[in-house]
């Protein structure tokens, strides 16, 4: 389902930032959202994790070493930063802003920690949306379904799936990822009304002058 846009009303771009516990299915999702919306920007993380087999450098995080994550944060060059299930994480800050500045909507993959750094830093801009799995079980299952991760790794994962969802309620909106394509469906319509929110629509306040200029001639 393609949500109609009203491309003809100016509109401050948002950022949709998407939190879950690892597996939950937000990189699924995003992808999902980007392929039916090639409009938006991902915002490409920096990371010191490995590469997962899967993975292309570049498309689904630009990996790196430890000092030089350590060098972009310190020179500002990250607009957050986080340390999750043993790893960092940074969101690089230019390429978002020049998403923002062209006017294009920008996506987010990150944990709560980065979402309230965000949040701090330009909260009417974003929409933050919390994804829950089912149930424990099905969390399990999905993270070796994926067969991506060691065993171990996929542990420490569900142990740290209790402090993320903790986080829920700091959340605008929270997406039950059961049914994969009605969760979509459910996602879409969050950015599709979001994107009609009058504050971001900067571009109606000379459309309801000559509107009302109109009406004024209309019934003289
Ligand atoms: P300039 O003064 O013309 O260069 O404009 P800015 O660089 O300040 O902003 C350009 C565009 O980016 C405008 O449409 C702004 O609304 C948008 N913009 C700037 N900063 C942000 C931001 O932090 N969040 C969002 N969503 N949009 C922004
Ligand atoms: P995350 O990015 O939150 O860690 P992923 O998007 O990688 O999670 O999803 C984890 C696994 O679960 C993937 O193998 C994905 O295909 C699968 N998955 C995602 N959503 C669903 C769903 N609603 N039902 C069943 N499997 C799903
Ligand atoms: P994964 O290793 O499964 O790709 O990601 C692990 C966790 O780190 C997920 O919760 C993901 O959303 C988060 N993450 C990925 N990139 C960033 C980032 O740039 N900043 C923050 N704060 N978290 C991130």
């Amino acid at each position: 389902m393609t949500s109609p846009s009203q491309i003809s009303v100016v509109r401050r771009g948002l950022m949709l930032v998407l939190s879950s516990p690892s597996g939950a299915g937000k990189s699924t999702l995003a992808q999902m959202l980007l392929r039916e919306h090639p409009e938006m920007h991902l915002s490409v993380s920096v990371t010191t994790r490995e590469r997962r087999p899967s993975e292309i450098e570049g498309i689904h995080y630009q990996f790196i070493k430890r000092e030089r994550f350590e060098k972009m944060r310190d020179a500002g060059d990250l607009l957050e930063s986080a340390e999750v299930h043993g790893n960092f994480y940074g969101t690089p800050r230019e390429a978002v802003e020049n998403a923002l500045a062209a006017g294009k909507d920008v996506l987010f993959d990150i944990d709560y920690q980065g979402t309230l750094q965000l949040y701090e830093k330009m909260r009417s801009d974003i929409v933050g949306v919390f994804i829950l799995p089912p149930s424990a079980g099905e969390l399990k299952t999905r993270l070796e379904r994926r067969a991506e991760d060691a065993s171990g790794v996929i542990e420490k994962r569900l142990k740290n799936a209790r402090t993320e969802i903790a986080h829920w309620r700091e959340y605008d909106y929270v997406l039950v990822n059961e049914d994969l394509n009605a969760t979509f469906i459910n996602l879409q319509a969050i950015l599709a009304a979001e994107r009609l929110r009058r504050e971001r629509q900067l571009g109606l306040p000379p459309i309801v002058e000559r509107l009302d200029q109109e009406l004024a001639t209309l019934t003289s």
